[in-house]
């Protein structure tokens, strides 16, 4: 269990608290789990649908937390690895049908 701010007066309040003690304002924002689970979804994420890494990339980033830091950066080398060898990818396949439409027409030539 974390200590969050709260972002109405910034008194110290449990992450798991439901509204400030202080002045009473409502914390919507549920904590972040770091649980392993939920990293694998997020790196599953990351690597395999780019854009939606990074939505929970900036979540966690914005927390400002070490170790939720640490997750929302993984995340963001991840989306960087992925986006990366897809182009890797397009561009090594686009190379192959070229040379699969240069051989074919080199033998309609001879
Ligand atoms: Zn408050």
């Amino acid at each position: 269990m974390a200590l969050l701010k709260c972002k109405e007066c910034g008194h110290e309040i449990s992450d798991e608290a439901k509204a400030c003690p202080n002045c009473g304002k409502p914390q919507k924002n549920k904590p972040l789990s770091t649980s392993l689970s939920k990293q694998i979804t997020i790196y599953f994420v990351s690597l395999f649908l780019p854009p939606f890494g990074l939505w929970y990339a900036w979540k966690y980033l914005e927390k400002g937390d070490q170790e939720l830091r640490k997750i929302g950066l993984t995340a963001v080398v991840l989306t960087i690895i992925s986006i990366v060898a897809s182009i890797w990818f397009t561009v090594a396949l686009i190379n192959l049908v070229n040379q699969s439409l240069n051989s074919i027409n080199l033998d309609n030539f001879q």
